[in-house]
């Protein structure tokens, strides 16, 4: 499957991520190409980033006049496409403020820096975080200190203090962590890297519940989650929780780098001001350009209306699998957003995937992790079902 001249220069990178013996050259559609031409059915997405999946022609055509126009000036100059991209995209998230940034790290840094700076421009004392058990934040190292796992803590300890864990979808494990200290409450809606978890209405009503008693600002990372892939343009409105601070990535921009975390006008207004933060690319013109688009497509397209058409197809056909095979233990999720609980190893189910033309993902627990590009239909939804079928057999 890999083309050894793609290989050329590999032994250079930084041997990190264990890649699958794949080289893609090209993608339409749901589909992508390696470079011999062999295709792939795509339910992976570039880890949930192609949402409107591959060679959008409306949203390519956007990049392209962009890119020869103007692709980067800094955050000393406006640029039209950055106003326009933030009020579409708060609009959309129902928040108020938008601070572009280059990735998901780099947006749930930003937002504990505004629950930070929140804290001292109240003068409250607060610092402290609660996050929870299997939650992924990113690698950065504030965003490694609220992620719940040890062994991706433990080498770079001591991290960013005051960080407590608590264990997802208990609240009472939440509230024996409050304290005075408490600033910020960091979640996922829906935990993917963690194993497909959904929060329960329980849940997310209670932490705000709990945020509002105590002062503390409940922040949301939709980086995974958010843009349509759960059945609401973003996950929190799934549940009417509106959190103080959100951050987004992933396929905000379709394939550009590009993140945000945004905020209630409220947090914005007692927390970052200028001098307290700042990033040189982040929100550029061809960035916010890429975001701009996708939120257009998005609308003009229906995608959310679409999601909600196509899931419940795709949630009935994992079920009727996990019937039929021994060797699934659950199917869980929302919207496109599905795990396969099993008993064989990710790396045996995915090399016969990648054998059958079909891109998976894994998740915490050998769970197998579906996140399709959100133009999927139900052929591909079968189609899809026929080749991992195969490759658990
Ligand atoms: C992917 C992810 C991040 C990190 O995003 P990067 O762009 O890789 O820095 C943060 N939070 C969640 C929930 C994610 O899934």
């Amino acid at each position: 499957m890999v083309n050894e001249k793609i290989r050329n220069g590999e032994e250079k990178l930084l041997h990190i991520y264990n890649r699958f013996p794949v080289a893609l050259d090209h993608g339409e559609g749901v589909y992508l190409y390696d470079t011999e031409g062999k295709q792939y059915l795509d339910f992976a997405a570039g880890i949930g980033v192609n949402g409107l999946g591959y060679h959008n022609a409306e949203l390519n055509a956007a990049l392209k006049e962009q890119l020869d126009r103007l692709c980067h000036i800094s955050n000393l100059y406006y640029h039209e496409n950055c106003g326009v991209a933030a009020r579409m995209l708060a609009s959309a998230s129902g928040m108020d403020r938008v601070f572009f940034t280059n990735s998901g790290a780099e947006a749930v840094e930003g937002a504990l820096k505004t629950a930070r700076k929140y804290a001292w421009t109240k003068k409250s004392g607060k610092y402290e975080f609660i996050a929870m058990n299997h939650s992924f934040h990113g690698r950065t190292v504030g965003a490694v200190s609220v992620t719940g796992h040890q062994e991706y803590r433990e080498p770079f300890e001591p991290l960013f203090p005051g960080v407590h864990f608590a264990d997802y979808n208990d609240l009472d494990s939440v509230k024996a962590l409050i304290s005075e200290k408490t600033c910020g409450i960091i979640l996922e809606p829906l935990q993917g890297e963690g194993g497909i978890h959904p929060a329960t209405q329980e849940f997310m009503e209670g932490i705000r519940k709990l945020c509002d008693e105590n002062e503390i600002l409940m922040i949301c990372d939709e980086v995974q989650c958010g843009m349509g892939r759960t059945g609401s343009m973003f996950a929190w409105q799934g549940y009417g929780v509106r959190p103080d601070i959100m951050t987004m990535a992933k396929a905000i921009g379709n394939g550009i780098p590009v993140g945000a975390f945004a905020m209630t006008e409220n947090v914005a207004e007692n927390s970052l001001k200028p001098g307290d933060h700042g990033t040189t690319y982040g929100g550029n013109p061809l960035a916010c350009m890429a975001v701009r688009t996708v939120l257009e497509i998005f609308e003009k397209d229906q995608i959310v209306e679409h999601v909600n058409k196509v899931a419940p197809y795709l949630r009935a056909r994992l079920d009727e699998l996990a019937a039929r095979t021994d060797c699934i233990l659950e199917c869980r999720g929302k919207g496109l957003m599905q795990g396969l609980a099993v008993t064989k190893s990710f790396a045996e189910v995915n090399q016969r995937a990648l054998e059958e033309g079909l891109l998976i993902l894994s998740a915490e627990g050998g769970v197998i992790r579906l996140l399709p590009p959100l133009i999927i239909e139900e052929k591909h939804v079968d189609e899809m079902i026929q080749k991992l079928e195969k490759a658990l057999s």
